[in-house]
């Protein structure tokens, strides 16, 4: 999706906008992430105009830093909440947890230590990072669980073509 060309500059309206590369930084819980962005550059104030769309991935790509590494303190939590466009009771419904215990984990009156849950959020920014949706289309198919037939026959090729899974 691309968003049409800025043509004038909305601070000073002068129409000499250029092509720049900017640098952007996001401060979250403490730390400071930056990167650079494909920007639109006003010539006459130096007024910089980044798209929506870059915006949005460089906040997914932070929120999976944090995720990575295992921050999921108060700001962490809402930021990541906010990169994946959630509502805060829909994440509630896809993390099975009450409207309030996320809402407490995202103003730090109880902390966020279920290594589960970390995990569930971990993958939901992935997914979304990778333009993928598979963790949040199984957690919502678990609440309508498909039937699984008495019998079922799994396929010679998909055990071959799995990875060796057994541990030493
Ligand atoms: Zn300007």
């Amino acid at each position: 999706m691309s968003t049409p060309k800025l043509r004038n500059c909305i601070r000073c309206e002068s129409d000499r906008l250029v092509d720049a590369k900017v640098e952007r930084v996001r401060e979250v819980t403490g730390r400071l992430f930056s990167t650079v962005l494909p920007a639109r550059r006003c010539a006459n104030c130096g007024e910089e105009y980044f798209t929506l769309a870059d915006l949005a991935r460089f906040d997914l790509a932070v929120a999976r830093s944090l995720a990575d590494a295992g921050v999921f303190d108060a700001p962490a939590v809402l930021f990541m909440r906010k990169a994946l466009g959630l509502p805060a009771k829909d994440l509630a419904a896809l993390l099975d947890v009450r409207a309030e215990t996320l809402s407490r984990w995202e103003n730090g009156k109880t902390p966020l230590v279920d290594r589960p849950v970390k995990a569930v959020l971990h993958q939901l920014v992935s997914d979304r990072a990778a333009g993928a949706s598979t963790t949040e289309s199984y957690l919502r198919s678990l609440v309508k669980p498909r039937r699984l037939a008495k019998r079922v026959k799994v396929a010679a090729r998909e055990v071959a073509a799995l990875e060796q899974v057994t541990r030493e």
